[in-house]
């Protein structure tokens, strides 16, 4: 059996799109599942769209998901180079070979008569543009003196009028054109670089591409990479065009309405194995309703044939959802990487905290936050003394009597010797009967005078995070500030 060869084939734009990013993700599985090689390639023919930096960003993105490929730029591999860029003499000869086969011809149309040509076609109500071919009928001498004149010329495809294109796709089954309605395609352009589909269709070819796995954008302009295979005489690689992304309300996904680029997902935190688990659920499941994966459950169930033709929409809070899972799945060893980073950016960069203080941080906090950020976020005490009281609780729980509960609380802390978590809880348990007042009554001005709010986690995890003399110390401060 012939090798699975898959590529994502961007063109640098300058960050990796989410849709790109599933488009990666699939190749990559199918690729990964079959045993098969998973290559990168740079699409970037269209100089006025070049921009700097684009590959680097492109392949750091791809780095950080994890989604390694066999073959690219940076890496090489035997079918380089893999910027098209670099390839421009391949892409010219075949060009050159179907003006030989009568496949396509020299065009030498002015600008200007394209444009009427357009305007003509408009006012035809004529439902879109195309070439009249009125340079197929050149001589080969008018064209021999044309181009030692150095007038300017595209190569055009000679698309045969009346035919049905006919290929299939994966996903969408059988899928039929009309030829009427597909142009004279430029596959060189005046500048001399290959359009789109010239380098595409010549590159899968020789790169050896077993199966063209991408958006549904490209969906129509696959007619016209069937009809280059087809004038080349080479073998069809199997295509599978993969359903569009939507806004929640269906609309094409669009900056407008979110992040699009991978780099803000990365960089607002998102674990990139939530981000992975979320695009892969973009229009395929495993044909059952399990939504947590991780990477290698995916290799493993991953198949073109359950992708869904429907569009899927882009559900910002399921991807939320997904971070909070994963998170809380992670090996606190990963957390701590990630938290200590997280420190490094936050306003206590200064402050070096020990591993093991992190570690209790990280236990104590885990099934409240989804984010890494957060372990420090909704939990600032940890870092930073208390200076501020939440108000709701203070009118609620802070009453004329709280002081003098509280130090009654503060002289039995004191008796004890390194307190464990039971400890502080024995002594809680003592002061609160000794005032013959309920639990709740001392747990919530306990909780406010140490941390500043009413919720968080265990309160004698917070109070043996924090240890018997920050505890005291706060305590006191709350009664001097709160009275
Ligand atoms: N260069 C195209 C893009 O930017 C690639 C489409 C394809 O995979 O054929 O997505």
């Amino acid at each position: 059996m012939k090798e699975i060869r898959v590529r994502f084939a961007p063109s640098p734009t300058g960050y990796l799109h989410v849709g790109g990013l599933r488009t990666a993700l699939y190749n990559y599985l199918y690729a990964k599942k079959n045993n098969g090689k998973f290559i990168l390639r740079i699409e970037d023919t269209d100089r006025n769209r070049y921009v700097e930096g684009a590959v680097e960003n492109l392949t750091a993105a791809l780095n950080w998901a994890g989604l390694d490929y066999n073959e690219g730029p940076d890496i090489g591999g035997n079918y380089g180079p893999y910027m098209q860029s670099q390839r421009l003499e391949i892409y010219k000869k075949h060009a050159d070979e179907l003006i030989a086969k009568g496949e396509a011809y020299y065009c030498f149309c002015s600008a200007e008569r394209l444009q009427k040509l357009r305007e003509e076609q408009e006012k035809q109500k004529l439902p879109q543009a195309k070439y009249d071919k009125h340079c197929l009928s050149l001589s080969k001498t008018e064209i021999e003196q044309n181009l030692k004149n150095n007038l300017p010329y595209v190569i055009r495809l000679n698309v045969k009028p009346n035919q049905k294109i006919i290929f299939d796709d994966i996903i969408r089954d059988r899928v039929e054109f009309d030829s009427n309605n597909v142009d004279d395609q430029v596959l060189i352009k005046s500048d001399g670089y290959p359009t789109y589909h010239l380098a595409n269709v010549v590159d899968d070819h020789l790169m050896e591409i077993s199966h063209v796995i991408r958006g549904e954008e490209w969906l129509s302009s696959t007619p016209k990479h069937v009809l280059l295979y087809d004038a080349f005489k080479w073998e069809r690689p199997k295509f599978a065009h993969l359903p569009l992304l939507l806004n929640p309300d269906k609309s094409k996904l669009s900056k407008r309405q979110g992040d699009v680029a991978v780099e803000d997902y990365r960089d607002k935190g998102y674990l990139k194995e939530a981000l992975i688990n979320f695009v892969a659920l973009l229009g395929w499941n495993a044909g059952d309703d399990k939504e947590f994966y991780y990477m290698n459950e995916l290799i493993e169930k991953f198949s073109l044939d359950r992708v869904n033709k429907a569009g899927a929409v882009f559900d910002i809070q399921k991807l939320n959802w997904l971070n909070a899972e994963h998170l809380r799945k992670m090996h606190d060893d990963d957390i701590l990487k990630l938290l200590k980073k997280e420190i490094l950016n936050s306003q206590f960069s200064t402050l070096n905290l020990p591993d093991n203080y992190l570690f209790q941080i990280i236990t104590a906090m885990k099934e409240r936050v989804a984010f890494v950020k957060e372990f420090i976020t909704t939990c600032q005490y940890f870092y930073t003394p208390t200076t501020e009281y939440e108000q709701k609780s203070v009118e609620k729980n802070w009453k004329p009597e709280t002081p003098e509960h509280l130090r009654k609380l503060i002289d039995e802390f004191k008796l004890l010797d390194n307190p464990s978590k039971e400890d502080f809880e024995h002594a809680f348990g003592k002061t609160a009967e000794q005032l013959g007042i309920g639990k709740g009554k001392l747990i919530h001005p306990l909780r406010l005078a140490v941390s500043g709010q009413s919720t968080g986690p265990g309160m004698f995890d917070l109070l043996f995070i924090l240890g018997k003399d920050e505890v005291i110390k706060r305590i006191e401060k709350a009664i001097e500030v709160l009275g």
